[in-house]
Order: C-alpha cells, then structure tokens, then sequence
C-alpha cells in the first residue's frame, strides 16, 4: 500500500506526513486559526526495549520542537508505543522522561487509550504517575460499559480527562455494540465531566468526537451549568471535520485537533477507514483509478 501513490494520498488525509517537521507545520496553521493541537508520532506495540526508548525520544523531541517554535501543541502517546507490552517497568520509566520534560515547559502529555486489554493497566499507569506530573491526562471510552465507574473514579481525581466513542473492536460483553448505546453514555460522560462537583474538583474535560450531536451537547451542558469555556475544550482529529472548526472558534469554543504523522501509519489509517464504511469505497475508488 505503501508504494501505491493513490494509497499514499488517501493515507495523507488523516497522516501529516513521514516526519515531525510536517506535523508541526500543520499545527503551525491550526494555530494560526485559533485552534490548538496535539501531536502523534505514529506506532504501536513495540517489540524491544530500543523500539521504546526511540518512541520517548521522538516525544522529547516533539516537546523540544513544540518549545522552540512556540507552538500551541501538546504531545498525545499511547503507552504500547512506550513499551506496555515488554512490562510495566519499561513503559513507565520511558513515560515518565516524557511526562517530566513536559511538566517542565508546562506542556499536557496526553495518554490515549487503547484496546481493552490494556484499560487497567493504562489508568492505574496514569493515577500513579499523576501524583507527581500534574501535566498527565488520560482518556476513556464511551463504548466500553466500565467507563461510567472509571468516569466517577477520575472526577474524585480532578483528572485532566479525553472522553471518546472508542476505536477498537471489543467484544459485546465489555462494549456497547449498539451505536446508539455508545452515543448515550457519550452523552452522559458529558453530563458528568461538566457537572458542578467535577467542575469543583479541578476536572478538565476533552470531549473528542466529530459527532455535532455530542459537540452541541457539550456547549449546551457547559452553558447551562456556567461552566466557563476555558475549563473544558473540544478535540477533533487532523484530516476529519475541518469545516466544523471555524464555527465552534466563532462560537468562542477552545478546540484542539489531533496531528499524527510518522511512518507507522497502518492500525492508525485502518481505524479511521474502518470507523466509516463511506471511507473504504472512497479508498477503493481511488486505488482503482490510481
Ligand atoms: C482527538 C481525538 C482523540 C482520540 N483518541 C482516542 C483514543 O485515545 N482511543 C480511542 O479508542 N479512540 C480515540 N479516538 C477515536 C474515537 O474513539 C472515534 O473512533 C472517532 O472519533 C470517531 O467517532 P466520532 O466520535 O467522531 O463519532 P462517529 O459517530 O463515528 O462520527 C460522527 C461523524 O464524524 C465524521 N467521522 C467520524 N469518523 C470519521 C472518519 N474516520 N472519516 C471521516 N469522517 C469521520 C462523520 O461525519 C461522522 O458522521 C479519538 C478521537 C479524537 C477526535
């Protein structure tokens, strides 16, 4: 797929290109339109412990940039990048380096969330480590019936906390497979995250989604509880919805948009096709006349 150039295109629209310097000059833009970001360098599952250490260097190396360019950007990891799966240990010293840099230049270092074989150990990775790096934020999904009690658990924290739909397939008994059932308990962390006591302990909400439903709900809860519009910001992802961003900066709303880029693009590119059936025939069409 890689070497097809019809493939390579479509993979542009969601990539920001093979190095760091083309994440950052789409953040540079997105800046320029009022609008902040939070940079991927892209991969997963690491197989050694020099796979590890090289994915917290390219996120020192993403902090460094973002300082120097005195950029409105954030990094955003995911922990088997750093190592989750060779043990705990690994991940957690590679994160921490990262984590401490980024409490340094007073930058967010936001942890995503992956499959459900790693939801335990991804959240108690993120309560530990909060005590100590304050910048750390973490994610969870509104697909997965749990995350009603992980919701509640990190307003106790005062977490810094992303609320998404959920990307990876999961079996029925631990996820909503009706997608009306996720869109409900979306809607419900929304009512959560932005309630008064969460609001009282210190909790910052992202609410990730291009769902305008769930945007509009978000603004609507927010409004309604004067919850002021610094103390929640909105997230969407690089190449999806970009027509939405101008209106909800309009509407005075923080937002920021996710920027992947790297060479490791496939379980990435695959979960956007795969969230949205009108991308494959699109993907099909354009390998077919490429
Ligand atoms: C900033 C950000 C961070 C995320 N982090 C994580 C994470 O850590 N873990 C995780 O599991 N998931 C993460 N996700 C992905 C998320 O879980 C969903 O898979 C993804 O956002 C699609 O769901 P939706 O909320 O946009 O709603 P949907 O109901 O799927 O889509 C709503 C509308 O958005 C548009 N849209 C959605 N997806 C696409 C697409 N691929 N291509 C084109 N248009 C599309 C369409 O117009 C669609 O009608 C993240 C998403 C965002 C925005």
């Amino acid at each position: 797929m890689d070497r097809l150039p019809a493939a390579r295109r479509f993979v542009r629209r969601f990539v920001a290109g093979p190095g760091l310097a083309d994440a950052l000059g789409v953040a540079a833009r997105l800046n320029a339109e009022g609008v902040d970001a939070a940079v991927t360098h892209l991969g997963e599952n690491v197989e050694t412990t020099e796979d590890a250490a090289r994915a917290a260097d390219a996120y020192l190396e993403v902090l460094d940039e973002i300082a120097r360019r005195r950029l409105r950007a954030i990094p955003s990891l995911k922990l088997t990048h750093l190592g989750l799966d060779l043990g705990e240990a690994t991940c957690r010293a590679n994160l921490e380096r990262v984590a401490a840099k980024g409490l340094a230049s007073g930058a967010l270092v936001w942890v995503d969330m992956e499959s459900s074989a790693y939801t335990d150990r991804t959240l108690d990775l993120y309560r530990r480590l909060r005590r100590t790096y304050s910048n750390l934020a973490c994610v969870v999904q509104a697909y997965l019936r749990r995350t009603a009690q992980d919701i509640e658990r990190l307003i106790g924290d005062g977490a810094t906390v992303r609320l998404c739909k959920g990307a990876y397939r999961e079996p029925a008994e631990i996820a909503f497979p009706d997608k009306r059932d996720v869109d409900a308990s979306y809607a419900r962390g929304i009512d959560r995250l932005l309630a008064a006591d969460a609001m009282a302990r210190g909790v910052y909400p992202g609410f990730a989604t291009h769902d305008e439903r769930l945007l509009d709900r978000a603004r609507q809860t927010a409004r309604a509880g004067g919850v002021a519009a610094d103390r929640f910001e909105l997230q969407m992802l690089y190449g999806i919805r970009h027509d939405l961003h101008a209106p909800l900066r309009a509407a005075g709303l923080r937002l920021r948009v996710l920027v992947p880029y790297g060479e490791d693009w496939y379980g990435y590119f695959m979960r956007r096709l795969a969230e949205r059936p009108a991308n494959l025939a699109f993907f099909f069409r354009q390998l077919l006349r490429g």
